[in-house]
């Protein structure tokens, strides 16, 4: 296939560029504890200073694949699959989606909602970042808010996204974990203070797996 009838389907969402995909226990937010299937897709410009996965940001490092083999994969090891990234919202999630549904999959989405919300969700986890801040309608849409606490200003950034939320939307507050020894106990108090928050850990890194 010559290189621009593969952006075109790239363009097109029937095609991503796929930096990794596993199976593994989900480790954060509402569903911590699930196994659950990982598709991550590479391409992301919001630009976090503390991002864990900073070699996802570069797209053209991660082959464009075909969502049908991608699709074929995921379904080979569970009934609940994460997209992440990256920015997964970056590329048209439609057609991936709805090959995903078509098996009866669930869909789960990890974004920072920095681009237009597309695709079929069953649960999508919002965690909205400063530098590029969410567009419209996924506050309506989400079912947890994951606000990432690296210090004390992000916890004034969590309330004022909060107040953009669905009256639903389950709120955490997930420590950065390069200083987490410091931010926890922060965090710890402000939702005993504030209780309409809950707190999220990335158990998976303590459990160390992917
Ligand atoms: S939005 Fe996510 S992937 Fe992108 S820079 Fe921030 S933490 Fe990293």
């Amino acid at each position: 296939m010559v290189q621009e009838e593969v952006l075109a389907l790239v363009d097109q969402g029937l095609m991503l560029p796929l930096m990794e995909e596993f199976y593994t226990i989900q480790g954060e937010g509402f569903h911590k504890g699930t196994a659950a299937y990982f598709i991550r897709v590479g391409g992301c410009d919001v630009g976090c200073h503390w991002c864990d996965v900073k070699e996802s940001w570069n797209a053209e490092t991660h082959p464009p694949t075909g969502i049908d083999h991608i699709v074929a994969n995921a379904a080979k090891y569970s009934d609940t699959i994460v997209i992440t990234g990256g920015e997964p919202l970056t590329w048209d999630m439609g057609p991936i989606t709805a090959a995903l549904k078509a098996k009866n999959l669930k869909t789960h989405i990890e974004t920072s909602g920095a681009y237009p919300l597309s695709g079929t969700w069953d649960w999508i986890c919002l965690s909205p970042k400063k530098n590029k801040l969410p567009e419209g309608i996924i506050y309506d849409k989400a079912h947890e808010l994951k606000v990432i606490v690296y210090n004390k200003h992000d916890l004034i950034f969590a309330e004022q996204e909060a107040a953009k939320t669905n009256r639903e939307c389950i709120l955490y507050l997930q420590p950065e974990w390069s200083v987490r020894d410091k931010v926890v106990p922060m965090i710890v108090d402000y939702v005993m203070k504030n209780p309409k928050w809950k707190v999220s850990l990335q158990t998976h890194k303590y459990l160390n797996i992917p």
